[in-house]
């Protein structure tokens, strides 16, 4: 990838800053921390000091403060070098943007120190039984004098085992469904709070995913953010955001398999003595790869400009991230095609990738829920 003349010089700077910190940092260890499965808990910290953690965050409290371009070139930059790591470092920026855009000023303080100094936050939306139908939450959350009293269980819950604070979603009158929903900041150290298994998982492995119970948790009533019932509503405001985020990391990845595609296809002599990229049917195929991917960022980053804009942009945050993951999923398998053994192969990369990238069609919103939203919104019309 070279240098994007489109960008001012600061933000220039900041894809420089993210790419120096993908070659140091996410590339050499990202195959060995997805064998392990292991979370990479270098990572917070070395990305506050590299001036790009936490990307969400406000200079006012404390974070780099960056505007919302610089956000998704260090998302496509790190995924760049890792869809996981990605996931990690820009994906738990979720319930931070929530509390920032609903939260109280004590409650944005309370949220963003341990992210600041490299930690990690979540968001506890799904359970083994609703997911895509959050209506269905069955986690509860009753007033109790001066606090709420939270039970029920959560799962897929992404770095809850090494998070601080997370924002829980509780029913606090059920039988309402969504319009009954509420949203807590939770800290990891409560009592009642319990990691009780880890998800073991085709991709993104050393992105640790959990069950969490909730038996009895009590918290403060100042911990509920903005007020009962509009739970709901602030999830999908921040979930607009993180599915663009989820679009930047996908075409990271996407350039990834390209780029390996490419190289390989260059370099690999076939046995009339050529370069497999000699064969004119499978430059094109490299055409169209680097068609798709190119498409893809362009319409991640026309999300940015409708955001700072201020503009509505539910519809097309939907688009982004459907078609952005969608071309990654086919650029990557296409790339394991083209190279062949070598790219099934756990010695390569490109295994990885398209490993790795499956579940970003899934989760944020599966794509077959963001076509739901985006068919609505066009037969609304
Ligand atoms: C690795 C990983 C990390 C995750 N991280 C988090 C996290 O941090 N926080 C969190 O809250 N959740 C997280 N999730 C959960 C994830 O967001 C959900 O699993 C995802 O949104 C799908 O919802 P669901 O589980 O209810 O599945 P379902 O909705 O049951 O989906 C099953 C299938 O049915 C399809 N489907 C569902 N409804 C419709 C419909 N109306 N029309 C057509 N097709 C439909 C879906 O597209 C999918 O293919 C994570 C999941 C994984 C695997």
């Amino acid at each position: 990838m070279g240098i994007d003349i489109s960008l001012t010089p600061e933000q220039q700077k900041i894809q420089q800053a993210a790419r120096e910190f993908t070659a140091k940092y996410v590339i050499p260890n990202a195959g060995k921390y997805d064998r392990a499965g292991e979370f990479p808990e270098f990572l917070g910290p070395e990305a506050v000091k590299a001036g790009i953690y936490p990307p969400a965050v406000p200079k006012e409290y404390g974070g780099p403060g960056l505007d919302l371009l610089s956000q998704a070139i260090i998302a496509e930059e790190i995924g760049y070098g890792c869809g996981s790591f990605a996931n990690i470092l820009c994906g738990n920026m979720m319930s931070a943007k929530l509390v920032l855009l609903a939260g109280t000023e004590e409650q944005k303080k309370l949220y963003t120190k341990p992210l600041v100094e490299g930690g990690y936050a979540g968001f506890a939306l799904t359970e083994p039984g609703s997911g895509s139908d959050a209506g269905s939450i069955s986690t509860q959350a009753r007033p109790d004098g001066d606090e709420y009293v939270l039970n029920g269980s959560k799962c897929f819950a992404s770095f809850c085992g090494y998070a601080t604070n997370i924002v829980v979603f509780a029913s606090t009158s059920p039988g309402k469904g969504v319009k009954g929903l509420s949203a807590f900041i939770v800290e990891m150290e409560r009592e009642g709070m319990t990691v009780a298994s880890v998800e073991h998982k085709l991709g993104i492995r050393s992105s640790n995913s959990v069950e969490l119970v909730l038996k009895n948790v009590r918290v403060p009533k100042d911990h509920l953010i903005g007020s009962e019932g509009e739970g709901f509503k602030y999830a999908m405001k921040a979930l607009d955001t993180g599915r663009a985020a989820v679009g930047y990391v996908a075409v990271g990845v996407a350039q990834r398999a390209l780029d390996e595609a490419v190289k390989y296809c260059k370099e690999y002599i076939d046995v009339n003595g050529q370069p497999l990229s000699a064969h004119q049917s499978i430059a094109f195929r490299l055409a169209d790869m680097a068609i798709q991917v190119e498409a893809a960022r362009q319409l991640a980053r026309r999300v940015v400009r409708l955001q700072e804009s201020g503009a509505p942009y539910t519809t097309e945050s939907c688009m982004a991230k459907t078609f952005a993951t969608d071309t990654a999923m086919r650029v990557c398998a296409e790339s394991v095609t083209l190279l062949g053994p070598y790219g099934y192969s756990q010695d390569g990369v490109v295994e990885k990738l398209m490993r790795d990238i499956k579940i970003f069609q899934i989760f944020e919103g599966s794509n077959q829920i963001q076509r739901l939203v985006i068919s609505r919104n066009l037969l609304a019309r």
